[in-house]
């Protein structure tokens, strides 16, 4: 039987970091992924539409990898074998009907005159609100990068308190549970700006009214202005590639087509996996797996091996509202409308949306299981940071909409189509994406004449492509307050470690949440290779570095 000292299942960015930085230490890693490719959710797909257009499939946007701490400790690898990023100074913006539009830029001077251009005093407010989220990003970024449940966690804990006081601490940790609504409302006077800020509060699986949607907001916003938004050249294969490179020269395993059936549990530790039709791989130090609660406690844990009220809460997990991606071929670039056009044709992601209110009810619609009259369009423009993602003078679009349905659909709130039982069915897959393209039509003039070819994924695909999408959620997993930071994946089992030695839990569905900055994977390779108590308390004596 094969033996390594640790076994992933998945090749997710977190199990792909974590295996790079374990085998780094010199730890044997087998990685093992059941489709047909690594990666997840990173697929880049060349001559995906037609050839010579190279498609991010899934994820695109590399903002989350790039500010990780994963990053931090392998670039230097990563980039001697081929991964090189490309950014830009203009991130975000968001269009609007009357085709006016509105900016967030890489520097502070820029967005204090852009919002300052948008309403007087909103210019001050932006300034104010980024110099105040900067004198504790430390702690707010800290909250995101720590093993909450461990004494990482009580260390963050305890200098929250030395900074801010138990009075302090308690302004802190309410002002972080309001709203995205309420936040922008008190902090700026235009609804441009609201419309701009509220729509990113999708990318961390929430909707603008809801609890933590106003930290959030603050924490993308300034990553974003201090960021960017790189992409790998050549798209997100260029990282798989470079990750799965470093397990690889350290003698580590991947394997494709390799689908993980049991977690082998002995005398309560996880000792290894069974692969379908294949021999099964025996770990000797941890098995470490990067899919949902619904895998992990339903199938692959055999029963009785956790206390039944863990698997009966991982059974209850829920997933969030389903996404949608749609992604175009176009003969040449993108012309938006308005004064801003030529600002607008260089941005990288365009959010296509009346405003606040307008992500608020498509949210709103989404959960009560219709489908959005006006969904909030975002509009990925890759082209625009990586020009050879297209041919020469033409160009592409990753359409992503991520106000659907979790499960059944019951309406079409515009009341125009007909969902039938409400399963994604072709014909309504497509239905729905020409709503889409031809509201996002009314903005980009040449939209229908450019178009040489539109491929949509339905919530039903996305799944079909990675098991860990439940339903089409692309979070794998509702970010609401009860199933997030220190309640994530559930209250029952936070954290990282489960209640089976040896077995450790990651991916997008634990903290810190879905997106690409391979938090869970490294939390869980650092706990890992942590030196053990007694060497880690000598390393403290003075003398000692
Ligand atoms: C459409 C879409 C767009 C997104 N866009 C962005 C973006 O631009 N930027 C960003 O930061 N984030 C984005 N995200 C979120 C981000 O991509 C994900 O949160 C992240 O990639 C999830 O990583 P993961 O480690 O949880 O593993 P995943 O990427 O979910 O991969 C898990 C892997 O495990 C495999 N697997 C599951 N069960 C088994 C088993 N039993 N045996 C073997 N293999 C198994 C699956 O096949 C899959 O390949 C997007 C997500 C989606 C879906």
């Amino acid at each position: 039987m094969a033996r390594f000292d640790a076994v992933f299942i998945g090749s997710g960015i977190n199990a792909l970091a974590g295996a790079a930085l374990l085998a780094q230490e010199g730890w044997s890693v087998c990685v093992l992924e059941r489709s047909e490719r690594l990666g997840g959710a990173i697929r880049t797909v060349a001559d995906y539409t037609l050839p010579g257009f190279t498609h991010e499939v899934l994820s695109s946007w590399h903002p989350l990898f790039q500010g990780s701490a994963a990053y931090a400790e392998l670039a230097e690898d990563l980039h001697g074998n081929g991964l090189e990023y490309v950014n830009t100074e203009l991130p975000t913006a968001t269009a609007f009907p009357d085709h006016g539009a509105m900016f967030l830029h890489t520097s502070l001077e820029a967005n204090v005159a852009e919002f300052e251009r948008q309403h007087p005093g909103d210019g001050l407010a932006w300034q104010r609100q980024f110099e105040t989220f900067m004198a504790s990003a430390d702690l707010s970024f800290g909250v995101l990068g720590t093993e909450l449940w461990s004494a990482g966690g009580l260390g963050l804990g305890r200098s929250l308190l030395s900074r801010f006081g138990r009075r302090g601490l308690l302004g802190f940790a309410g002002r972080a549970l309001a709203s995205c609504r309420d936040w922008t409302g008190q902090t700026f006077a235009s609804d441009r700006a609201h419309g701009l800020l509220a729509p990113w509060v999708l990318h961390t699986g929430l909707g603008p009214d809801d609890a933590v949607s106003g930290f959030m907001t603050q924490v993308i916003a300034c990553a974003v202005q201090l960021g960017g938004m790189p992409v790998p050249v050549g798209g997100g294969v260029k990282l798989v590639e470079a990750l799965s490179a470093i397990v690889r020269e350290a003698g580590g395993e991947l394997r494709t087509a390799a689908d993980v059936e049991r977690i082998v549990v002995s005398q309560g530790k996880a000792v290894g996996v069974t692969i379908a039709g294949d021999e099964p791989v025996h770990a000797t130090r941890a098995v470490i797996a990067g899919v949902t609660p619904t895998q992990l406690y339903g199938h692959l844990l055999p029963c009785g091996d956790v206390p039944d009220d863990i698997a009966r809460a991982g059974a209850r997990f829920r997933y969030g509202r389903a996404g949608m991606q749609i992604h175009l071929a176009l003969n040449e670039p993108p012309r938006w409308k308005g004064p801003d056009a030529d600002l607008l044709a260089r941005t990288a992601i365009v959010h296509v949306t009346s405003g606040l209110d307008g992500v608020s009810r498509a949210v709103n619609e989404a959960e009560r299981g219709l489908l959005p009259a006006e969904a909030t369009i975002v509009a990925g423009q890759p082209c625009t940071v990586d020009p050879g993602r297209a041919p020469n003078g033409k160009s592409i679009l990753w359409l992503q909409l991520q106000e659907l349905p979790a499960g059944r659909v019951k309406g079409d709130a515009a009341a125009e189509l007909d969902v039938g039982d409400g399963t994604w069915t072709d014909e309504l897959r497509e239905a729905y994406a020409d709503r889409i393209v031809t509201r996002l039509g009314e903005s980009i003039e040449n939209l229908d004449s450019a178009t040489l070819k539109r491929i949509a994924l339905s919530p039903a695909d996305l799944e079909a492509l990675n098991c860990n999408l439940v339903g089409g959620d692309i979070y794998a997993g509702s970010c609401a307050l009860d199933q997030n930071l220190l309640w994530r994946p559930f209250a029952e089992a936070p954290g990282h470690a489960t209640a089976v030695e040896g077995l450790f839990h990651i991916g997008a569905s634990t903290h810190p949440g879905p997106g690409l900055g391979a938090g869970s994977g490294y939390l869980v390779a650092k706990r890992l290779t942590r030196p053990p108590l007694p060497r880690r308390m000598l390393a403290k004596l003075p003398g000692r570095s």
